[in-house]
């Protein structure tokens, strides 16, 4: 391509970028659903959360499920000023596999996150694994959408886990699908500290 028709290609382009940011002009928080069989949800997540900390925003994060290891983003985050960290749940469920102990632990996740989504001092919430509440049917959706909604304009939320439950999706803003193409794991590299957990 000649330089002329590369600097024509690039006027259109921003003309139409233009027209699109110009159109983008609400501000409000959004819902971000990450969800699909890959790695990298709650990274991202906690990715988005540092990016808001780094602008100076409040945080809180609630984990629903605790993993095996003290995760490094636990580690890192937890001391920090601007971040709340809740750890609800009790480990992997196929390990635990006490049903009442789950529900006990997923109602208790759930009264935390009820109240942080009616506080707007809190920019942005991260409800790590979330997803599996519904899944196994230790929360019921419908309150969650509620409160979801009756939730400040401004509070920015992310949910994550690898199936999402339809109603989630009706009200997200952002759905992003990490999908699963190849992992290490299936390869017989093992869990590792500062990639893994
Ligand atoms: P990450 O925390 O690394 O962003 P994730 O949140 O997308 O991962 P989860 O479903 O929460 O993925 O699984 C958490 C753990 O399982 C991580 O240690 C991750 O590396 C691993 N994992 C994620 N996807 C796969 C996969 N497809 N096969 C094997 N292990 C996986
Ligand atoms: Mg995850």
């Amino acid at each position: 391509m000649t330089d002329n028709n590369h600097k024509k290609r690039m006027a259109a382009k921003k003309a139409v970028m233009d027209k699109k940011i110009a159109d983008a002009s609400e501000e409000r928080g959004v819902l971000i659903l990450l969800k699909g069989n890959g790695k990298g949800k709650s990274s991202s997540a906690f990715g988005t959360m540092a990016r808001s900390i780094g602008h100076g925003k409040k945080c809180a994060v609630i984990q629903f499920i605790k993993g095996r290891n003290e995760t490094g983003e636990y580690k890192f985050f937890k001391d920090h000023p601007l971040v709340d960290w809740h750890v609800m749940g009790h480990g992997f469920t196929w390990e635990t596999q006490d049903k009442s102990q789950d529900i006990r632990a997923a109602e208790q996740a759930w009264v935390v996150a009820e109240k942080l989504l009616q506080d707007n001092t809190y920019d942005m919430l991260v409800f790590d694994e979330m997803s599996y509440m519904f899944k196994y049917q230790y929360l019921d959706v419908a309150p969650v959408v509620e409160a979801l909604q009756q939730r400040p304009k401004y509070q920015n939320v992310i949910i994550t886990g690898r199936t999402m439950a339809l109603p989630l999706q009706e009200i997200a803003d952002t759905i992003s699908v990490v999908q699963d193409e190849r992992h290490a794991f299936r390869l017989g590299v093992k869990a590792q500290k500062g990639i893994e957990y």
